[in-house]
């Protein structure tokens, strides 16, 4: 904080700790209590700058509120004044977040980075708010899609120049995936969005496997056509999109909802409570639990949950026990480790 003013070292350090109005208000009401200084802001909206303008309006979709701010303001936003190439590509995503712990409130947001221009953080296009994901996929999606099929006819206008805009990549989680291409779920038989590859229901594990780990791949013209069968579910808003792919630019990167919550976290429950052959012993759940607990975690983590707990695995948790599992040269972790990698290469791309 060298070289800052005293209001700007508390402006910082409020929003750095992501202090509330309520309590900078506080703050600055002691202050002025004593000898301060003359320039003190006398509100936490003036310290703070907050903007005294909304950029977009909140609107009333089906399950929630929805707010709008565009590709193009963002852009224009971010790219004012910098070098930028005459042509961009958009990674996109979209995904629901849980605002509070006490209530089921959440965000969806769609998120837009710059392929070309990798040290420019995502940006916030539209947040949704409900209390579960919207309920419309294209009330949610069509004013993003709008948007993007306008910028490939017009491009964007920044700096006085022509900016061309292309949609690369969506890049979602496997839930969202399935919701803005309005598919089967991922655990559905007909779930894998790259091939056509039939699961089947196993009793054993109860959920749906898949026999073989690569059927014929689906493609951009078969989707369009509809002749998927129960693959679809809704028309996706992303149809109208220019130049996209349905099938090979909706990419398949979720190590959370396929790796450490879906596989990891069946195994463990299945070999702890033994309903899986070759249960763990008896003693082997508290070591799995030491052994986890001594393993550093990646800064974005959580602490590690005591693995005898019948309450939901976090991701953290069950990756940590990968490497854990990993760790012990067992032939079932050989047998787990062919399973990874199946599945890993298994429509992935
Ligand atoms: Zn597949």
């Amino acid at each position: 904080m060298a070289g800052m003013s005293y209001v700007q070292r508390l402006r910082h350090w409020a929003l750095k700790t992501n202090q509330s109005h309520k309590s900078v208000s506080w703050i600055l009401d002691i202050i002025r209590s004593g000898p301060a200084p003359e320039n003190l802001p006398r509100s936490a909206k003036t310290l703070l700058k907050t903007s005294k303008t909304t950029t977009a309006k909140i609107l009333g979709i089906p399950g929630g509120k929805y707010w709008y701010k565009g590709i193009a303001n963002s852009l224009s936003h971010v790219l004012k004044d910098m070098h930028v190439p005459n042509s961009i590509s958009l990674n996109m995503n979209v995904d629901g977040i849980s605002v509070f712990r006490s209530s089921s409130t959440q965000f969806w947001p769609i998120l837009v980075s710059i392929h070309e221009m990798p040290k420019i953080s995502p940006m916030p296009v539209a947040i949704f708010c409900g209390s579960k994901k919207p309920l419309c996929s294209a009330s949610f999606l069509d004013p993003l899609v709008a948007e993007i099929k306008g910028m490939a006819e017009n491009g964007v206008w920044l700096n006085g120049n022509r900016l061309n805009v292309s949609v690369r990549a969506f890049i979602c989680d496997s839930p969202a995936r399935a919701f803005i291409k309005g598919v089967a779920n991922f655990n559905a038989k007909s779930g894998c969005q790259k091939c056509l590859a039939e699961g089947e229901y196993s009793h054993d594990a109860r959920t749906v496997v898949f026999p073989v780990t690569a059927g014929r791949k689906r493609t951009d013209e078969e989707f369009r056509a509809g002749g998927y069968g129960n693959h679809h579910k809704s028309r996706s808003p992303l149809l109208q999109i220019p130049n996209f792919d349905m099938v090979e630019d909706v990419i398949i990167a979720d190590r959370l909802h396929l790796i450490d919550l879906g596989i990891m976290k069946r195994l463990l429950k299945g070999w702890r409570d033994g309903s899986l052959d070759g249960s763990l012993a008896s003693n082997m759940t508290p070591k799995i639990t030491m052994d986890t607990k001594n393993v550093p975690l990646y800064k974005d983590s959580a602490s590690p949950r005591h693995a005898s707990t019948k309450k939901k695995k976090k991701r953290c948790k069950l990756r940590i026990n990968v490497f854990w599992l990993f760790s012990q040269a067992t032939s079932r972790v050989r047998s787990i480790s062919i399973l990874f990698d199946s599945t890993n290469q298994r429509c992935s791309r």
